[in-house]
């Protein structure tokens, strides 16, 4: 199994938080197209002809593209690699992009999963935060990718922001089970260094995150969803049931192989990673100009050990001994205090993260770490 992922990086506006790479102009969008089509045929090989079983147009803001060029990127993906029967085809849209026009032309080229940048179901919320989309429009775009066949839906929700309250909050949990939507991606507010948001809040003109706030939503989420039933199958990730564990997000902590196309994008394949130039313009003059328009790095077992402790830890299948080779005594003498404190159980060979683990999940995979 391998997966690719296409950085699409054009956006409508720049919300506050954000610190993905993107642009708010679409003056590159045709000669984007162009270069990114001829990275998916330079880099045939990198997944050295394993099975393609997921393919995600992640951004910046995909749902600006159009039909033709989701069209053309998919030919060309079809033609230069083994893509499976049943592949997943994931793309990350705004609401306010997804008319009915959209959504059908969507499909039609091939898409059978999208992803809902809803982030807030308050209005005054995605203010703060200088989203392009209104709580109306969000309602609007589910339902209508629904009624259009659309049924593999996951939204985005962000918690521990400044004015959102535990019962807020709340709230938005409720309002998402009452989607009949079948994926939620669940997120934490980070404020990123160089985004607006950081320098509104170092002017005073924005409050800064609390944490306290954001591990108490952490918890209601993690209390509401387990409720409901549905699986918490990675940190901030939740499915209604094993058919609709995402393939793209699984791919990432299973180490699987996959391939990064586009400005920014990043590729893994067993023994290196590699991570594509940006700005855009600088990207599309090196991929025509057959430079190099990459950096790429080989890891080492120490890096692989650190990896797989952080992605593997994150996960509700967590991390089996065998999996660390030959750091596993390490990982064994240091994994006990948390064994002790209840926060990783020990079952069959795998360590796992408890609830109130998931709690602290970067800081125990970084005591974990070997450095
Ligand atoms: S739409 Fe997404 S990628 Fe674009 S600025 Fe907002 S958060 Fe960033």
């Amino acid at each position: 199994m391998a997966g690719i992922y296409l950085h699409i990086p054009f956006c409508k506006k720049a919300c506050y938080y954000c610190d993905f790479y993107f642009t708010t102009s679409l003056r590159l969008k045709g000669d984007f197209i162009t270069a990114i089509r001829k990275e998916i045929n330079t880099r045939q090989n990198y997944l050295s002809n394993e099975q393609v079983d997921t393919i995600y147009f992640g951004g910046g803001t995909p749902s600006r593209l159009d039909f033709d060029d989701i069209e053309r990127l998919l030919d060309t993906i079809h033609d230069s690699f083994n893509v499976s029967t049943s592949v997943e085809i994931t793309l990350e849209a705004n609401p306010d992009d997804l008319t009915k026009l959209k959504i059908s032309e969507f499909k039609r080229a091939g898409i059978n999963r999208l992803s809902i940048g809803v982030q807030s179901f308050y209005d005054e919320i995605l203010k703060w935060m200088n989203r392009t989309h209104t709580a109306q429009e969000i309602f609007t775009s589910i339902s209508e990718s629904q009624q259009a066949g659309i049924s593999n839906i996951t939204i985005d929700l962000i918690y521990g922001i400044p004015g959102l309250s535990d019962e807020m909050w709340q709230m938005s949990i409720e309002r998402f089970l009452g989607l009949s939507v079948s994926h939620l991606s669940a997120y934490s507010l980070t404020v990123e260094r160089k985004t607006p948001l950081h320098k509104l809040i170092a002017s005073g003109k924005y409050v800064a995150v609390s944490n306290d706030a954001s591990a108490k939503h952490f918890e209601i989420l993690m209390q509401l969803m387990q409720q409901a039933g549905w699986q918490h199958y990675e940190i901030s990730n939740f499915a209604r049931e094993d058919a609709t564990i995402s393939k793209h997000n699984s791919a990432y902590w299973n180490a699987t192989n996959y391939l990064g196309l586009g400005p920014s994008a990043h590729s893994y394949n067993s023994y290196q990673r590699r991570w594509n130039n940006t700005p855009l313009q600088r990207y599309i003059d090196k991929i025509m100009s057959n430079e190099v328009y990459y950096e790429e790095e080989t890891l080492n077992k120490i890096d692989k050990y650190n990896e797989r402790v952080l992605t593997g830890l994150r996960t509700m299948w967590g991390i089996h001994e065998s999996d660390l080779g030959e750091l596993s005594n390490y990982f064994r003498e240091n994994v006990e205090t948390y064994l002790n404190q209840n926060m990783v159980a020990y079952s069959g060979g795998r360590y796992v993260l408890t609830q109130s683990g998931k709690l602290y999940a970067d800081r125990i995979a970084s005591d974990l770490f070997y450095v």
